[in-house]
């Protein structure tokens, strides 16, 4: 394989494949950058049919968190991890403090995290040989579940999103199509239903759905497929990747998608399409960064209240990209990444204070 030819290297800085016989641990490391800061991201779990498609997917994952922690303003670098095996089945302590010991010989420049595959009992198990972990549990000196701080992230976003093309500054007598009633958005559809806004939600779990209309108070519910043609002012998307397709920008009726997640467009031209027709798009990644914004405020002393306070500056990353797009004459998806350029290279031409965890707060966190 040409390593340093795939369209997915993207000038990486260090790509490290780990193994060890004893556990079965088969994991790569990759960091993309570690100009704003140390590289942090998930490590995802997954039985992937070749190492080529594990790589692939690493280096792809790697890249989206450097433009994330950027779009968001926080000093870090991106990065991400993968292990090769079923989280169904393969599942061990031995694996876990293997992968710690990998990311701890790493010496702090890639921190990882929860993502697919994986959860919080795993990163205390991987806590367990390197500091050099996030998202661990509240009774460890943790941030815990992150969804609600996507939620309110996500809600910021999208008030910025309705002010810029509805005018208005709040969601009161809206009505916000949600897709998936799961953590973020049940989180979600409160926020808004606090404001005022009128919720129409979907999910694939019935029981979800009568538990939303009958503890939150969402207006109404449709089946699955409907719910893109709902007529509404905001599509959120809290459920699924690639549902701005060929077969949904047809028939959406909202002026503003804005939803927590990941990977929305199904491809890059569909982002161009949605700009053509006057839908505007408040870039996934800028949005949902509520989630990273908690693990990353986990590097010092863990607060609510100033990872809150952080997840609030949403509202203004997202008017920044769509000032952006006004400027340069660009959809809103690519505005997201020249911010996030725009941003990698002013702070690296400062030359940033590096070291952004505490080493110290780290290790006062209880032992587990
Ligand atoms: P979740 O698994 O708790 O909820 C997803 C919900 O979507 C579930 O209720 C599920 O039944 C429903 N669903 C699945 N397929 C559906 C379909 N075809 N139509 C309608 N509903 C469907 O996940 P979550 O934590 O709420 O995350 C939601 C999205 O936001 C995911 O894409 C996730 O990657 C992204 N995200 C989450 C966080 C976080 O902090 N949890 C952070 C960043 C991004």
């Amino acid at each position: 394989m040409n390593f340093y030819s795939l369209p997915d290297f993207q000038n990486h800085e260090q790509v490290s494949f780990f193994y060890e016989k004893e556990s079965g641990l088969k994991a790569i490391v990759a960091i993309h950058s570690t100009t704003l800061g140390p590289a942090l991201g998930g490590l995802r779990m997954w039985p992937y049919a070749t190492d080529e498609e594990a790589l692939v997917d690493v280096l792809r994952l790697s890249q989206g968190m450097t433009y994330k922690a950027a779009a968001a303003g926080l000093k870090l670098g991106g990065g991400k991890a993968v292990i090769i095996a079923d989280p169904k089945k393969d599942k061990s302590d031995y694996l876990f403090r293997a992968f710690g010991k990998a990311v701890h010989s790493l010496g702090g420049r890639y921190i990882t995290a929860e993502d697919v595959g994986t959860d919080v009992h795993d990163m205390e198990t991987i806590r367990m040989e390197t500091p050099f972990v996030t998202g661990v549990d509240r009774d460890h000196g943790g941030s815990g579940n992150p969804a609600p701080f996507t939620a309110y992230g996500t809600f910021m976003g999208l008030k910025a999103g309705v002010e810029r093309k509805l005018g208005v500054t709040t969601t009161k007598g809206l009505t916000v199509a949600i897709q998936g009633m799961g953590n973020v958005g049940w989180e979600l559809a409160k926020l808004l239903i606090d404001e005022g806004a009128r919720i129409v939600a979907t999910d694939i779990d019935d029981g979800r759905l009568e538990q939303a209309k009958a503890e939150l108070g969402v207006h109404s519910v449709v089946k699955p497929n409907e719910i893109y043609s709902v007529d509404c002012d905001v599509f959120a998307p809290c459920a699924l990747g690639a549902v701005i397709n060929d077969e949904t920008v047809e028939i959406l009726k909202a002026k503003v998608i804005a939803g927590s997640s990941n990977n929305q467009l199904k491809e890059h031209r569909h982002g161009e399409i949605l700009d053509k027709l006057g839908i505007l798009y408040v870039p996934d990644y800028v949005l949902n960064a509520g989630g990273l914004i908690n693990v990353y405020t986990e590097l010092g002393v863990y607060s609510r209240t100033r990872s809150l306070r952080f997840c609030k500056k949403i509202y203004h990353n997202c008017n920044k990209v769509f000032d952006i797009s006004e400027r340069d004459g660009i959809p809103s998806f690519l505005a997201a990444d020249r911010m996030a350029q725009e941003r990698v290279e002013h702070f690296g031409r400062m030359k940033a204070h590096f070291n952004v965890y505490d080493r110290e707060a780290f290790d006062k966190r209880k032992d587990i």
